[in-house]
């Protein structure tokens, strides 16, 4: 296998890319097999340290049956939670410095989006996602810091289902931002609960999941096709000086990337998938615009890209998720998924040569 000469030419082109992209960030993980899935064919041909991929079609044979893609990092099957959250914990630090951030999960069903952001279960802390691990280390720092900057956490969970958004649940720590949180949504007094811990959170959100509709077959069912937004809201206060800062985060768990068939959805099905289309590429052209540096950023065309706005361009700093499930029968929705986050990192590369 020789795709060293089409990576060299190809880094080249990626470096001067990268000096334009400013704050968007893309990192690429795969899924590993599971359970009794160990014999399928595999779509990966080969991951580098440097965050290059080479995906390919193992049902095809010859030409043109591979890709070459290249991110800022890619996490192999083997990586863990931990590995995952270290690379990405000091954008999420960043917030208490009065950074906006915005870290999404993007990918089709089943390919790890919810395992990457909240992890398999929260009761064991080994499986955290990031979002858990990201509030227990704001939390952490916050408590080494108070004798410098005193902080308040407000953390709130929103869900974008055919472009309606519905908030499900409000945390809030003690006192100030009694009225509304800093993005302009209207906090009601009622679901306003004090937190000053990781733990508080994750007990309050449970309430909040539960909230959020009945029965977990029915959740997983909707989880695939809305947008889960948990954000994280800071307001320190220098003791000294009495000045103010903030930051936000925002973890959003997307809605399913695949493309449903038009000939065979209809009703809610269809709607639903087109309100997700309708998102995912308002987020593309977002993001893409911030990469090109347009003076034009179409931030109104989805309530998704409305909520986020705050938390993309200017000074925020974006990280995106590409997930990638192996398997050879996701082939075509792989290509898609990491086409889609080849451009929105503003990088293609286009096809690997290949001497197989
Ligand atoms: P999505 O949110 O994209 O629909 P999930 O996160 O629900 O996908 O993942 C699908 C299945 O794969 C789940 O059973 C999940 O626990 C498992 N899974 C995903 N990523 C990993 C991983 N890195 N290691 C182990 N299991 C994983």
């Amino acid at each position: 296998k020789n795709y060293h000469v089409v990576l060299e030419e190809n880094r080249r082109l990626y470096n001067e890319v990268q000096e334009l992209k400013g704050n968007i960030r893309v990192y690429c993980r795969i899924r590993p097999f599971l359970q009794g899935q160990n014999s399928r064919q595999t779509t990966i041909e080969y991951t580098g340290e440097n965050g290059e991929l080479v995906v390919a079609n193992p049902f095809k044979q010859g030409k043109d049956t591979h890709r070459l893609f290249k991110f800022n990092k890619v996490f192999g099957q083997a990586a863990t939670q931990e590995e995952v959250f270290l690379d990405t914990r000091p954008l999420i630090r960043s917030i208490l410095d009065g950074y906006n951030v915005c870290i999404f999960a993007y990918g089709q069903t089943g390919s790890g989006k919810t395992y990457t952001m909240s992890g398999p279960s929260i009761t064991s802390k080994e499986d955290w996602g990031v979002n858990y691990r990201a509030l227990n280390d704001l939390f952490h720092l916050t408590q080494i810091r108070q004798n410098t900057v005193m902080y308040e956490v407000g953390v709130q969970m929103v869900e974008i289902y055919n472009e309606q958004y519905k908030i499900f649940l409000n945390l809030h720590t003690l006192g100030i931002w009694n009225t509304a949180l800093p993005n302009g949504l209207a906090v009601p007094d009622a679901s306003m609960h004090c937190v000053r811990s990781t733990e508080d959170v994750l007990e309050l959100m449970k309430i909040g999941l539960m909230n959020r509709t009945v029965g977990a077959t029915a959740l997983n069912e909707r989880s695939s096709r809305s947008h889960c937004v948990l954000s994280v809201h800071v307001r320190g206060v220098d003791v000294e000086t009495d000045s103010v800062l903030r930051g936000s985060l925002h973890l959003v768990d997307l809605a399913g990337s695949e493309r449903v068939d038009r000939s065979e959805a209809t009703g809610e099905r269809l709607k639903e998938a087109q309100h997700i289309n309708k998102s995912l590429s308002a987020l593309g052209d977002v993001i893409f615009a911030l990469a090109q540096k347009n003076p034009h950023v179409p931030y109104r065309n989805s309530k998704l890209t409305q909520v986020l706005q705050s938390s993309l361009g200017g000074q925020a700093k974006t990280l995106m998720f590409v997930q990638v499930n192996p398997d050879g029968d996701s082939y075509a929705e792989t290509v898609s998924t990491l086409k889609f986050a080849e451009r929105v990192s503003g990088v293609e590369l286009g096809a690997a040569k290949s001497n197989k």
